[in-house]
């Protein structure tokens, strides 16, 4: 990719506010912009943009850390903290002051109040009305001598559009007289994201802004400050939105939940990583799977869509699937192991069950790594379950008694030895073909009978794992709650 704007090397950032737990929205600006500075050799920097103090909350840096490491997003400098930095915003606050391009600003609460209700009842849309632009040097001098509240704002001109390229969008035009003159330093002598933003990434080097259609309207602004400060601006990419299925922005109602509760519920970051992409990113090919080196091979900015991009959980879960049956037994045994319910664990050791082979006969089964405790409790707990379950449709009470009896009699006689899946398998499906017996039928009772529910990983799989003596307990057990019904 050639640069742009001539420089040598790209450098991108994830620039959060701490004011919750990162999303989804949140994680896809940081993958976009994580996988372009890996495809071009780049830069990827953290900074974490905590200016707003009312809105901080505690954890959040934490969890944003902890989501981007669950996901091998490795940043390369930060984080940077913004409350770190605020001398460097008010200098430049005041260097804008010095050269015209910003205005102190003394309107009080009740003042800016008024004027939004004035401007609603006129259906005009919320804006400063350059009231303290009209102040003279001594007035605000003496404002300021006598300790009187200010902010600064921004000095956007009347008149004239302010234009900018978008690396997804093309060009983009803003008339200036609809973009308000936005606060840049606070009165408590914070910055506000506008200022602090602007002078980060010039200061931090950053070649490509990427980040969420949110910022779209504010990037006017953005471009203005560079401007006025005599910077020269970075490229920008805003990503398109992300929706629900119906179309309207994405929240919880549509399944949508904090990064790190997917790694809870049993997601894996190969599938997340892949999904996530997928979102506003299109590789022009038929191919769905990528790896993370994939990823980065195929990933650029021209494959962007400006249009929304739908959140399908469906999807999401189906991608899951696949990337867990495309790990090896031990492999998914170690990586399950947290969400096995811990009296499964203590049953399991005590039992010996064999853990890794109950991944395996699971895996076809499962979306998440935490749906083993549901497919598999029959293994760990007695599990009650209505007669009726036993007879497969198209049948009748007599024949699953039968049929179960002819299971029986065809495992009684085997030794611990054979009782293993793959013998099991060839003995019944033999068995089946030779008499002509319909398969669902015979084997339909015996799975209901070992699992206790419609749904369950394969008969002769769950046969090895439970072993000769509880298996047969249970066709058993079956017979007796079918001669009851
Ligand atoms: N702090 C902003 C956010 O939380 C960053 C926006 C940007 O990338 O410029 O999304």
């Amino acid at each position: 990719m050639i640069l742009e704007n001539n420089k040598e090397k790209i450098k991108v950032r994830f620039a959060p506010s701490p004011t919750g737990d990162p999303h989804v929205g949140g994680i896809r600006t940081a993958l976009f912009n994580w996988l372009l500075a890996r495809k071009e050799k780049g830069q990827f920097i953290l900074r974490i943009e905590d200016t707003d103090q009312e809105r901080y909350q505690a954890d959040s840096v934490e969890n944003i850390k902890k989501s981007l490491e669950w996901l091998g997003l490795n940043w390369d400098e930060g984080p940077y903290f913004q409350s770190k930095r605020t001398e460097k915003y008010q200098q430049a606050a005041q260097e804008l002051i010095s050269k015209e391009k910003a205005y102190y600003c003394f309107c009080s609460k009740q003042r800016l109040e008024k004027l939004r209700i004035r401007q609603a009842e006129n259906k005009k849309p919320p804006k400063y009305d350059k009231h303290c632009l009209k102040l003279s040097p001594d007035e605000i001098k003496e404002k300021i001598n006598q300790g009187e509240k200010y902010v600064i704002r921004l000095k956007i001109p009347e008149k004239g559009t302010t234009e900018f390229k978008d690396s997804i969008r093309g060009r983009v035009k803003f008339e200036n007289q609809v973009l308000d003159d936005t606060i840049l330093l606070k009165s408590d002598g914070f910055p506000t994201y506008h200022l602090a933003n602007v002078i980060d990434d010039h200061d931090m080097g950053i070649t490509h802004v990427i980040r969420a259609e949110e910022w779209l309207p504010s990037t006017p602004k953005h471009i203005l400050l560079y401007q006025a400060l005599g910077f020269e601006p970075p490229w920008f990419a805003h990503l398109p939105l992300i929706l629900g299925r119906d179309n309207k922005k994405l929240s919880k109602r549509h399944g949508s939940v904090s990064i790190l509760q997917y790694k809870e519920d049993g997601y894996l970051p190969a599938a997340i990583l892949n999904f996530l992409a997928f979102l506003g990113w299109n590789p022009k090919t038929e191919k769905e799977f990528f790896s993370r080196s994939e990823l980065i091979e195929a990933f650029s900015l021209n494959g962007v869509n400006k249009s929304g991009a739908i959140f399908n959980l469906d999807k999401l879960n189906w991608l899951n699937g696949y990337y867990i049956r495309q790990m090896d037994p031990q492999e998914l045994k170690r990586v399950g192991e947290p969400f096995l319910k811990k009296e499964f664990k203590q049953i399991a050791n005590e039992k010996n069950i064999d853990l890794v082979k109950l991944w395996e006969m699971s895996a076809d089964r499962i979306n998440t790594l935490k749906e083993i405790n549901k497919l598999c409790d029959f293994v760990f707990e007695p599990k009650d379950y209505l007669p009726e379950i036993l007879i497969p449709r198209k049948s009748n009470k007599t024949q699953a008694i039968k049929n179960l009896k002819l299971v029986e009699s065809k495992l009684k006689d085997l030794s611990e030895k054979d009782f293993k899946a793959d013998y099991l398998r060839d003995l019944f499906l033999n068995y089946i073909k030779e008499n002509n017996l319909n398969t669902g039928e015979l084997l339909w009772p015996f799975r209901v009978a070992l699992s206790g529910k419609r749904a369950s990983p394969d008969v002769f799989d769950m046969s090895e794992l439970l072993g000769k003596e509880l298996v047969l307990k249970k066709i058993d057990m079956a017979m007796d709650k079918l001669n009851i019904l």
